[in-house]
């Protein structure tokens, strides 16, 4: 649609501008890197945690980066049944490493969908990886993928993962807010943004040391 498409161009706008910011980061902190690679023969051990610290922001650049693609920004009919399983398959081994098992369940009437597809895996990349990295001892995460009336795709992610408390909840989403030590806190500021992009939602549930659920809702667009 018409308004679909100007989304798209004010995202690849935000994109382009992400992609300056980016690209004024990324070329002195390659020639940085090439520094901390000569001096490591005199101090490694300083080196090493400076070459962290640079391994970090080169982590946060890419997670912006992913806003910064103006070219991928196509809205096209996908089948939501291949982003799921391509995005499973290529979590798996981060999936195996945290003992965690992946459980799909899915409408046999899941209809084609229209929207940026390459955006859509990168959502459901970023609240997959939340997901297995919330759950220290394993376990199961279980997606489901629902149509509702033809109208509206529901894709859930349900971990059994440390949670979040309350007070924690209404600060997601807000940029650079990570429990994490290596976390960039960009990740659920990016998928909101991509949803609310499509004209969606994304919604978080979540009780402490239970698990938390993510929903996410697209228009099913004829
Ligand atoms: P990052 O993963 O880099 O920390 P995100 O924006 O993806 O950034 O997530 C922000 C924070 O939200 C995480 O650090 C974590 O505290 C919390 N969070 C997100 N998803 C989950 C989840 N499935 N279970 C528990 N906590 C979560
Ligand atoms: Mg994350």
């Amino acid at each position: 649609s018409e308004e679909a498409i100007i989304r798209s161009e004010k995202l690849s706008l935000i994109g382009q501008l992400a992609a300056g910011i980016a690209h004024d980061i990324r070329n002195p902190l390659t020639s940085l890197k090439g520094f901390v690679h000569l001096l490591k023969a005199k101090n490694a051990d300083y080196v090493d945690v400076m070459m962290e610290e640079l391994e970090h922001i080169n982590y946060v650049v890419n997670e912006f980066m992913t806003l910064a693609k103006p070219h991928l920004s196509y809205y096209l009919e996908s089948n939501p049944r291949e982003l799921v399983q391509s995005v499973i398959a290529f979590l798996q081994p981060h999936a195996h490493l945290y003992n965690v098992q992946i459980q799909l369940d899915m409408d046999q009437d899941i209809p084609v969908i229209y929207c940026i597809p390459d955006q859509i895996k990168q959502v459901l990349i970023n609240i997959l990886k939340n997901a297995i990295e919330s759950m220290v001892n394993g376990g199961l995460i279980q997606i489901s993928v629902r149509n509702v009336l033809d109208e509206r795709l529901i894709i859930c992610v349900e971990d059994q993962g440390v949670g979040i408390s309350e007070d924690k909840l209404t600060q997601l989403g807000e940029p650079f807010f990570t429990t994490k030590t290596n976390g960039t806190g960009l990740g659920l500021m990016v998928c909101k943004r991509i949803i609310h992009g499509h004209d969606g939602d994304l919604t978080i549930q979540s009780k402490i040391n239970h698990g938390t659920t993510v929903q996410i809702e697209l228009p099913i667009k004829k």
